[in-house]
């Protein structure tokens, strides 16, 4: 087993993967900037170190962090997601040091990385993929002729775009013109390469992504789906683990779909194959390297611990299970609950929780690191918790989710949860019909109050104190 591992992240992820250590006796190294100095995850681990005062060169400092992993004697990194997860150089350079990088091998990162080459090999292993460019567009011209061959909406994509960014649609010929110069500036600044490809659009669909677990003996095995249909700009908002649109039929065809990618590729540790799923069809979208935001869907339903099952891999040991091993049970719920201001178009709302009161009862997990008296820097990711919720039916988990939002307290900061309870309510939610459209084609959602309806306990008390003083 491994003994000692370096977290190359921050925030939530950090502590979920540190705690995945502490329960395995591996020892934990957390990196951090100075903005982060009273950050959970600096506070949990082993030994932490400050890797300087700029909030990101510290987290995205390859040579440094692949130093500090061997002058503190670990033997594997954890990269988390977002910063140096998807970084194929990042891997080689753990490689060449002799350190495991969490993961999968760097060349594979680098060929699931790129949009364009994913494609490629998976049109080879006969998995179907979205109606598009052969590879990367050459120019504008390309882009209009192309377009016209595949008849709009299309969708021009950055070729190393991820986080819902880098992604846009065109509706006709005007729409293109102006949209791919767009596009290209904005994959040249958020990812360093101007490469730009072209998609059919697909109207409405449903994302459906599929977790899987591979080692290093050829064993691969899916945990089944999750529906990240909820989405806003390209960006998860809700997820749920199984998709409650899916025939049993699709559901095994999609788990073996992603099987045979991640089989194709010779993939290792854990991966989520993306889908778009219209009506039958099927698409494969992406593949991405890494644990997910929301692999803690697919760990309420499964009982598998994906963390966990990782860092085996990484020491080279077998999957602790075999597909037939894997039953999911019930329904688990995933709110992204983001320092935004919903009724301000999301406006990240960063500042001090002057109040936080965690959700409990049964059924109920929160992963985040922020506390009552915690600053959320304005420098990183707006996410600041998750409220994952599981429930044996689809009515009792929409339930316990109400439930959950009602019970947390989360103060000093705006965020998204009063908005998700209105999500929670609308009839196509609850009926379990919905697609990557919900969201934009439901903008009354936003009509709710913020304000706080005092509680039934509060009430009691405070009529109490006015009988007895008089006041
Ligand atoms: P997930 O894919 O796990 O559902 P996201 O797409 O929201 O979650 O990505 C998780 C985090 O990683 C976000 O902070 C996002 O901005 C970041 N991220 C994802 N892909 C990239 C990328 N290619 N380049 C930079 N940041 C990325
Ligand atoms: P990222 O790497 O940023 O996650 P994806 O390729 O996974 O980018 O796409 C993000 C989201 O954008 C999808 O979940 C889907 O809602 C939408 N999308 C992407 N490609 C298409 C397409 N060809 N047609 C319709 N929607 C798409
Ligand atoms: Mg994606």
């Amino acid at each position: 087993m491994l003994k000692k591992v370096l977290i190359a992240n921050r925030g939530e992820i950090a502590v979920r993967i540190i705690r995945a250590c502490a329960e395995m006796g591996i020892r934990s190294v957390a990196i951090y900037t100075e903005p982060d100095r009273y950050g959970l995850h600096v506070k949990r681990a082993d030994q932490s170190f400050l890797l300087g005062d700029d909030p990101l060169a510290g987290y995205l400092d390859p040579l440094r962090i692949v130093k500090l992993a061997v002058e503190t004697g670990c033997d594997a990194i954890h990269p988390g997601y977002g910063f140096l997860s998807e970084n194929a150089e990042f891997a080689r350079l753990c490689e060449k040091n002799h350190i495991t990088f969490i993961g999968p091998k760097s060349s594979v990162i680098a060929g699931m990385g790129d949009k364009t080459a994913a494609r490629d090999s998976m049109r080879k292993a006969g998995v179907p993929i979205t109606p598009g460019s052969e590879g990367n567009l050459a120019d504008l011209n390309e882009a209009l002729t192309l377009a016209d061959e595949f008849g709009y909406p299309i969708m021009i994509k950055a070729t190393s775009g991820g986080g819902g960014r880098g992604i846009r649609r065109c509706d006709n010929a005007v729409e293109l013109r102006q949209q791919y110069p767009r596009v290209i500036s904005e994959a040249t600044k958020a990812f360093g390469s101007a490469e730009v490809f072209l998609e059919k659009c697909i109207v409405n669909p449903r994302h459906i992504e599929v977790q899987i677990l591979a080692d290093r003996h050829g064993n691969v095995i899916h945990l089944y789906e999750r529906d990240c249909s909820i989405q806003r700009r390209n960006q998860k908002l809700i997820e749920i683990a199984p998709s409650p649109q899916l025939t049993p039929e699709q559901r095994d065809y999609m788990g073996n779909l992603a099987v045979r990618a991640a089989k194709a590729v010779s993939y290792e540790n854990a991966g989520t194959v993306e889908f778009l799923l219209t009506g039958n069809e099927v698409y494969f979208m992406e593949m991405n390297t890494r644990i997910q935001v929301e692999h803690t869907i697919s760990e309420q339903i499964t009982g598998v611990d994906i963390v966990r099952e990782q860092l085996r891999i990484a020491a080279g040991l077998t999957l602790s299970y075999r597909q037939q091993d894997i039953q999911y049970r019930g329904y688990a719920l995933q709110f992204r609950i983001n320092a935004e201001d919903p009724k301000n178009d999301f406006l990240p709302s960063f500042g001090r929780i002057t109040h936080y009161y965690a959700p409990g009862g049964p059924g109920v997990r929160v992963d985040t690191a922020i506390y009552t008296g915690y600053e959320i820097p304005p420098y990183y990711d707006s996410m600041c918790l998750k409220l994952v919720v599981w429930a044996l039916d689809w009515e009792d988990v929409l339930n316990r989710g109400q439930r959950a939002l009602d019970d947390m307290r989360l103060h000093g900061i705006k965020t998204t949860a009063n908005y998700y309870k209105q999500i929670l309510n609308h009839p196509d939610f609850r009926s379990g019909h919905f697609n990557t459209s919900f969201v934009p084609d439901h903008p009354e959602l936003l009509n709710y109050s913020d304000k706080q309806h005092p509680s039934a306990v509060a009430l009691a008390l405070a009529a109490a104190i006015a009988a007895h003083t008089g006041w």
